[in-house]
């Protein structure tokens, strides 16, 4: 694709558990025109996790003075924690010429498509509730109370599914990879999306 056509906005949900952050960084890795946006948020920084690479990790106060300045696109509270979008996260990708893929729940994405209305929008499933209880239960980092409550909270974010655009499967990693690398192709070839391009190609030798 030329480098002129505009930069979409991504907006990927998943209940938790579902392995939406091992296939997002799978299509990350795989796609070099694509960004991720690092959210920030209250919660605690997971073992293994990095700041600034996978959240921007802020105290309440702060958080509190982003809403209060409007530097968010979005916030919302998930299990107790907030987690928010910035505006900057957004405009910074586009600066430098890249998509940005956004991993937010649902309550957040249901906010985002009025303000970026042309995002293109997915929403990743388990393929049953009882391969998500499997998942939830191998990942080791809830205990059983949290891993009822994350099951209940996904059945409720499964009802959001249809104001999406696509609906991936995760069965397997590299099968969501490959789908959800397919729906970005496609929507990379809109014509909405290449207006400056079109309009490129009918100036080359004009003469006037
Ligand atoms: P986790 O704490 O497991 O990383 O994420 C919990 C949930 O918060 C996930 O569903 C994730 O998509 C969501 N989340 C992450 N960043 C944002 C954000 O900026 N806004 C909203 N609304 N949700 C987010």
């Amino acid at each position: 694709m030329p480098e002129t056509n505009d930069k979409m906005v991504v907006i990927l949900t998943a209940p938790s558990g579902t392995g939406k952050t091992t296939v997002a960084a799978k299509i990350l890795k795989q796609d070099a025109e694509l960004t991720f946006s690092v959210s920030h948020t209250t919660r605690p920084i997971r073992d293994g996790e990095q700041d600034g690479v996978n959240y921007h990790y802020v105290d309440d106060a702060t958080f509190d003075s982003m809403v209060e300045s409007g530097a968010f696109a979005e916030w919302a509270h998930v299990h107790k924690r907030r987690y928010g979008t910035s505006l900057r996260e957004v405009e910074r990708s586009h600066e430098a010429g890249q998509d940005v893929l956004l991993d937010i729940d649902p309550q957040g994405g249901v906010q985002l498509m009025e303000t970026y209305p042309d995002a293109v929008t997915i929403f990743m499933v388990p393929p049953s509730m009882i391969e998500l209880e499997r998942r939830l239960r191998g990942r080791g980092t809830e205990d059983e109370d949290q891993i009822s409550t994350r099951l209940g909270v996904a059945r409720e974010e499964i009802g959001y599914a249809a104001r999406y655009d696509y609906l991936v499967v995760n069965d397997v990693v590299d099968r969501a990879a490959d789908a959800i690398a397919a729906i970005l192709q496609t929507e990379r070839n809109r014509t909405s999306r290449n207006g400056s391009f079109i309009r490129e190609l009918q100036a080359q030798g004009e003469t006037s």
